[in-house]
């Protein structure tokens, strides 16, 4: 009798905590591609050129560590021309909104702005050698040159109502070269899925449940419903799209380069951890379980950081496919902000510009809080693309650099000590 009670009682836990865990589809999924001799012979070319760069990647970064101020590793901002799609909807501002909200999220949360990352202070002590990751990335709603049969026109944001887009597929080649996102129903009790590795070249997509997509109050039938109401479902589909496995990927006792999540600053776990449990308090593989990250299953509101580790490999996959993303489909302000980088920041009067992709004759200003021009040269990118500026006895404080190149004008902040 008190054995019976004893499985009644795990059964009922058991269940209590399979309720609390989200859902993700990105297994389901790769069963899908690998039962497909086509999908998963280009699943395999493609992992094979992410293992050559992603070693090159890692030899880089080590020779980078030991000469940090070196002008190679200033990083241009990565640009994500981003489309949404809502198959089952009626065109709305609200919805346009929404997305936005979404994307703004994805920001903060790869650039690790965001808000609650202040908690990895705090919870770090659990975790030794663990540092916070980011890539440095702006996804950004396409607005020029969208598909012909979109019916969008050049100003629009690339957001689709409608059976305009896949017709319920996975993917979409008229949508070739965006991160699509489609938010619909996903499948019973999946929150979204994504390819683990995707092909924005096919016109991929990452597939968002209704009910959890964006954050705030949504929009009638596109209410995000909690504990999963933060935007935080997506960061995690769209690290498995950059080719991250979830945390718990299994233990890794012999080689965290080739078990588990393949990741060595992920603590190795073996099952999904859902809830909000107390940092440290959760303990896997015999190590403590990073369940604050994003590719963990704990709610929203429970997870804020990438490690960097995680960011070296989807930097890695992204520096894969980098080249299938159609950047003409952004705003030409949008693509100069993010084709050049000032190092360091702040500085001492003296610093870098490295311009990457750059076709105009460009120009540089350099000015003060007052508008005074302090600094200004021409210069054609093409041969140039590394600009040193060295200010003559500058006061400490708050500068402006305008960027001009062709008829887009870019301004960004230096401080200079
Ligand atoms: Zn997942």
């Amino acid at each position: 009798m008190k054995s019976k009670f004893i499985l009644l009682t795990v059964l009922i836990a058991s269940q209590l905590t399979f309720s609390q865990q989200r859902t993700c589809g990105m297994q389901q999924k790769m069963d899908r591609i690998m039962a497909s001799p086509v999908l998963k012979q280009k699943y395999l070319e493609q992992q094979a050129k992410f293992e050559t760069e992603y070693q090159r990647l890692i030899t880089e970064q080590e020779a980078f560590s030991k000469n940090a101020t070196t002008v190679n590793n200033i990083n241009a901002t990565i640009l994500i021309p981003v489309a949404v799609h809502f198959p089952d909807a009626e065109p709305s501002s609200c919805l346009q909104n929404l997305a936005q909200t979404q994307i703004n999220i994805l920001n903060a949360d790869y650039n690790a702005t965001n808000s609650d990352i202040s908690q990895w202070t705090a919870a770090s002590s659990f975790f030794p050698g663990v540092n916070t990751g980011n890539l440095n990335i702006q996804f950004v709603l396409a607005t020029q040159n969208h598909p012909a049969n979109s019916g969008l026109s050049n100003g629009e944001l690339a957001v689709t109502f409608g059976t305009n887009f896949l017709n319920g597929d996975d993917f979409d080649p008229t949508w070739s070269g965006y991160m699509n996102l489609v938010c619909r129903d996903a499948g019973s009790g999946i929150l979204g899925y994504s390819p683990l590795g995707g092909v924005p070249g096919d016109g991929e997509t990452v597939v968002i449940a209704l009910s959890a997509f964006g954050s705030g109050s949504g929009c009638s039938g596109y209410v995000p419903g909690a504990p999963y109401n933060l935007g935080r479902t997506l960061t995690h589909e769209i690290g498995h799209f950059f080719n991250l496995n979830h945390t718990f990927a299994g233990c890794s006792n012999t080689n965290c380069a080739t078990q588990g999540d393949r990741i060595c600053d992920t603590p190795p776990s073996n099952t999904a951890t859902g809830g909000c449990p107390t940092p440290g308090s959760t303990v896997k593989c015999g190590v403590n379980t990073l369940t604050m990250n994003y590719m963990d299953y704990t709610n929203d509101a429970c997870m804020y950081m990438f490690t960097a580790g995680q960011a070296t490999r989807m930097l890695a996959y992204y520096n894969t496919i980098a080249s299938q993303f159609l950047t003409n489909t952004l705003s030409n302000n949008e693509y100069l902000a993010a084709n050049f980088a000032i190092a360091p920041n702040p500085n001492n009067g003296s610093f870098t510009i490295q311009f990457k992709d750059l076709t105009n004759t460009t120009s540089i200003e350099v000015f003060d809080i007052t508008g005074r021009v302090v600094y200004e040269n021409n210069f054609n990118v093409a041969s140039e693309n590394y600009q040193t500026v060295n200010l003559q006895n500058p006061t400490s404080g708050v500068y402006f650099i305008n960027v001009k190149s062709g008829s887009s004008i870019v301004t960004k902040k230096i401080i200079i000590e």
